[in-house]
């Protein structure tokens, strides 16, 4: 059987976090093509205008240069009241030492932005969150925004009913499942999508220090500091300058207290800050999310289908932007190809496809780097490399624009992986490491004999 959306057709979207709102604004422009006359009601269970972790979409809260050309092909501008901090640069840190990587291209820009209307603590309630932003724009384009948690979902032959505590079962011809990695919700998901497996995830840790306007300005400037650092569990560290805050993320495998003390306290983190800081007392605002690390399986069937970090995400990095891919190709899928199993299964779940085989290289990437992170043989010839790379603006900036691509997530792991087997890069890279370690162990010669 063939299912279509028709005139008049009424969608339900659970979940407006970026990919509800993505698949809504994207739903409405395909559907426009149509002439059809689509209802579409976003059930959003939480309020964007609230500060701390009522309104937050814990996130790092960077929005990678990729995203923002796709969003103004599209017509959309992040307003500069959504925008933190512009991001020109990232400085890399390791025990050997520092380098700052400057953006590859003048025209790429990264935003970063508060998912939430700001930190726990926050007083300046003008800000707005880029979830809300987002939200606004579908409400632009007709969508209803209901802010209910959905609790109940259950099929019938010719819909599917949702509830929440407060509003009686409403049916709809299409649910959305955007509902990020709830685990409530996907119990809730497995009645209509009964072959549905889960994404797997893993903790990672955020928090929000807060500092004066101008202290950001003077020791983080518009830098992203990233540091790879020989450090249990973390596979990627990362301060983020948000005008008064700077954000602190960690990724890795099931990040805890202790691991994030280790880091804290280390003396590459700790000289990014003035110095007697009290680090632990200016972190005002501290969680620790699941990310998604490993996609969902059979995330789509009659009538439903799932959307970002509930079907799949970029692993580690952008998921903003996965699930502005994940969330159009759903709209794309359900306006022109049909909203049945089938359907689903012949548009939409190549997107997912692609985005999974990528993170696959994506997990050799971070195996490699992990590798790196462990010696410091490597290090000091990975820094060394990106030294003299930037010192010369008119070398081929292959490496740094390799590291500024995985840590911003701004281009696929598959471009990025063919661009590190670049014979002339391995041969500097490899070349750097000999004459960098041959130096240290002269050096170290040197100062043992006197
Ligand atoms: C530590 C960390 C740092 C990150 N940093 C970045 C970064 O810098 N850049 C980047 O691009 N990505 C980053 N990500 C990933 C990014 O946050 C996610 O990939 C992205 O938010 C996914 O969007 P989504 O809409 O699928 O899900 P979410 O953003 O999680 O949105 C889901 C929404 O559904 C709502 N919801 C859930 N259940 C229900 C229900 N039953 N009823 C109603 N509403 C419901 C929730 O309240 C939520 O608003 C980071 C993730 C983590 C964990």
């Amino acid at each position: 059987m063939s299912l279509q959306l028709n005139d008049n057709s009424c969608i339900a979207v659970i979940g407006g976090g970026p990919s509800g709102s993505f698949f809504t604004y994207f739903a409405y422009d395909f559907a426009k093509r149509f002439d059809l006359e689509l209802t579409i009601d976003i059930y959003e269970a939480k309020d964007f205008s609230k500060i701390g972790a009522g309104g937050c979409n814990h996130c790092g809260g960077i929005i990678s240069e990729s995203l923002v050309q796709m969003l103004a092909a599209d017509g959309i501008v992040i307003p500069s009241n959504i925008i933190r901090s512009g991001i020109n640069t990232y400085t890399l840190h390791v025990e050997q030492g520092q380098s700052v990587i400057k953006t590859p291209s003048n025209e790429q820009r990264i935003a970063s932005v508060f998912r939430g209307c700001g930190p726990k603590g926050c007083l300046d309630t003008s800000q707005r969150s880029f979830d809300d932003f987002l939200l606004m724009l579908c409400k632009e384009k007709g969508a209803n925004i209901v802010y209910e948690k959905i609790t109940n979902a259950e099929r019938t032959d010719d819909g599917i009913f949702i509830e929440s505590k407060t509003f009686v079962k409403k049916k709809y011809d299409l649910v959305v499942g955007a509902a990020g990695l709830n685990s409530k919700t996907f119990e809730m998901f497995a009645s209509i999508c009964p072959e549905l497996v889960p994404p797997k995830t893993t903790r990672t840790y955020i928090n929000e220090f807060f500092l004066k306007k101008d202290i950001v300005e003077i020791f983080f400037s518009n830098s992203m500091h990233v540091f790879l650092l020989d450090l249990p569990n973390i596979t990627f560290g990362a301060l983020i300058p948000k005008e008064n805050y700077v954000t602190l993320v960690l990724l890795g495998q099931d990040i805890d207290k202790e691991i994030v003390k280790k880091f804290v306290e280390s003396e590459q983190v700790k000289g990014c800050f003035p110095e007697g800081l009290n680090l632990e007392e200016a972190a005002h605002c501290k969680c620790y999310p699941y990310i998604n690390v490993k996609a969902a399986k059979n995330a789509f069937n009659d009538r439903v289908v799932l959307i970002g970090d509930s079907a799949s995400s970029k692993l580690y990095k952008n998921g903003i932007g996965a699930a502005y891919i994940t969330g159009r190709a759903a709209a794309k899928a359900a306006v022109f190809e049909g909203i049945s199993k089938e359907s689903f299964k012949k548009s939409y779940y190549k997107t997912c496809q692609d985005l999974n085989l990528d993170n696959q290289v994506g997990k050799f990437i971070f195996f490699v780097t992990k590798i790196i992170q462990k010696s410091k043989f490597l290090k000091r010839g990975l820094l060394q490399t990106v030294i003299n790379e930037q010192k010369d603006a008119s070398e081929n900036r292959i490496m740094s624009s390799i590291l500024w691509d995985t840590f911003t997530g701004s281009a696929g792991y598959r471009n990025i992986f063919v661009r590190f087997l670049n014979p002339k890069l391995l041969f500097k890279f490899f070349w750097n490491i000999i004459k960098t370690n041959i130096y240290i162990k002269k050096y170290e010669r040197k100062s043992s004999w006197n």
